[in-house]
């Protein structure tokens, strides 16, 4: 049997200073690494001089991770990947940042990956690299004259031609990913949308059973969407930690609907549009005050970016101003939070709420959507709104879904959802969670290296 490598910016593996289990992905393919004997590559997080990589097993996984030195990590990380090629690939030209030494921050610190990485690569060996930051690194493993079989993921969107175009560099990037056999992405819309620019822009051709063609060389690319480790949440839902949280939510809530949303402090996930949503449902349905609130959880992230300092200003003066606004002497409309918490006791408060609102402007999935529909009680769901630009609506199609920029579509939806009949609810919930069941992570990862083994 072949060993499988991964390889993506950040391991998260579970080792012995973090034995727990990092999330759904690193679930899955820590499954999947401990059967097949991988290793897991990956930067440490640490800056310094980079040398060969740390390696430890924990729990049959092998992770080897890299530090990186300081100007790299400012020019490939905060720089390339996070303020060039993740405003761009979510839409937002506005925000992105075009400076050559990022661009070579990520050239540099792609080719070092190669570097370190090839020696420790067996010949049949399969090899799966993960996300934005690492796009040109199948290219430079080609260089050190690797043949393996090589799959790239892209967790995020992919971006439309006329978009994509306004990155100086855009065709050396593409022209990279034909060096992997397979490339994955995680909706049919991201396929569709990467076909157009293979076509305009590289005149070449999209083929039967997902081949792509250019000049003289055919890979394989397809839509694997990612899922959530469902088992693993389902019992979270009824988990010590969740009961204990969704206890406090409904003590808290004192009969009052919650309606809960989670996300990292990320321009792409549409929170102020979800606060003037809300707002606009507190203007327009006085009657309902004091009915409903919303929790919003808001872990920050990327601090270090400026684009993130604006935002979480942005949103520090809203929330002031919605509660300033609207609150009673007994009441308060918006829990704004930003801490982060633990899966098992988000699992309980999803639990507890009454909507689970989703409102990303461009997700490449949304996560939290997929968990939110796993928590609920089969007996009286919640009722999932959700914006129609994350990719998880091209599965959760049975929920409310709604264009995030309008404010009225948010209030409406808050409105119709507040007075859903139970009947309805189960019947757009059901679909739903056969769903998050049945396309789990685990298939998800079966999905993309199936395909690769094909190879
Ligand atoms: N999350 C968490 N604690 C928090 C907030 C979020 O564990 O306080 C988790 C959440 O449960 C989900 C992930 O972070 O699994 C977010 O994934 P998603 O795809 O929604 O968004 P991303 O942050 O990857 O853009």
């Amino acid at each position: 049997m072949s060993r499988l490598i991964v390889i993506s910016n950040r391991v998260s593996a579970p080792t012995a200073d973090k034995p727990g289990a990092q999330g759904g992905l690193a679930v899955a393919l820590s499954a999947a690494l401990r059967e097949a004997d991988g290793v897991w590559f990956g930067w440490s997080g640490e800056t310094g001089e980079t040398g060969e990589p740390n390696f430890q097993t924990f729990d049959g996984v092998t992770s080897a991770t890299i530090d990186l030195p300081e100007q790299d990590v400012e020019e490939y990380y905060d720089g390339y990947a996070n303020r060039t090629l993740w405003p761009l690939f979510h839409y937002r030209l506005g925000l992105t940042e075009f400076e050559r030494e990022f661009q070579g921050g990520y050239e540099r610190v792609n080719r070092l990956f190669g570097d370190v990485i090839a020696p420790h690569i067996q010949s049949d060996d399969l090899i799966w690299v993960h996300d934005y930051h690492l796009i040109p690194l199948g290219w430079m493993l080609r260089q050190q004259g690797l043949t393996n079989r090589l799959g790239f993921f892209l967790h995020i969107p992919w971006p439309p031609t006329r978009l994509l175009t306004a990155l100086p560099e855009h065709r050396r990037l593409v022209d990279a990913l034909f060096a992997y056999d397979v490339v994955g992405f995680q909706t049919r819309e991201w396929l569709e949308t990467f076909h157009d620019y293979v076509v305009r822009e590289m005149g070449g051709s999209i083929g039967e059973d997902d081949l792509v063609t250019v000049g003289g060389r055919t890979i394989r690319v397809i839509a694997c969407p990612i899922g959530i480790d469902a088992d693993e949440f389902i019992a979270n839902a009824t988990s010590e930690q969740a009961q204990a949280a969704y206890t406090r939510m409904v003590e808290s809530s004192i009969g009052r609907s919650l309606i809960i949303g989670v996300d990292r402090l990320d321009y792409s996930k549409g929170l102020e549009e979800r606060f003037n949503g809300y707002q606009r449902y507190l203007e327009t349905r006085p009657d309902a005050h004091a009915n409903v609130y919303l929790l919003q959880i808001a872990p920050p992230s990327r601090a270090t970016v400026e684009s993130y300092q604006i935002i979480r200003a942005q949103l520090d003066s809203l929330s002031g101003r919605i509660n300033g606004a609207f609150a009673d002497v007994d009441w308060v409309p918006l829990r704004y939070v930003n801490q982060s918490y633990p899966r098992a006791a988000l699992a309980g408060i999803y639990r507890a709420a009454r909507i689970g609102l989703v409102t990303p402007l461009r997700d490449g999935m949304n996560l939290v959507a997929k968990e939110f529909v796993a928590a609920q009680d089969p007996e009286d769901p919640g009722v999932l709104i959700l914006s129609r630009f994350a990719g998880a609506a091209e599965q959760l199609d049975s929920a409310l879904l709604i264009n995030p920029y309008s404010p009225d579509d948010i209030a409406d939806a808050i409105d119709k959802a507040l007075a859903m009949s139970r009947e309805e609810r189960v019947a757009r919930w059901r679909p739903m969670f056969e769903n998050v069941r049945d396309e789990s992570v685990i298939w998800w990862r079966r999905c993309f290296t199936d395909s690769l083994m094909r190879v």
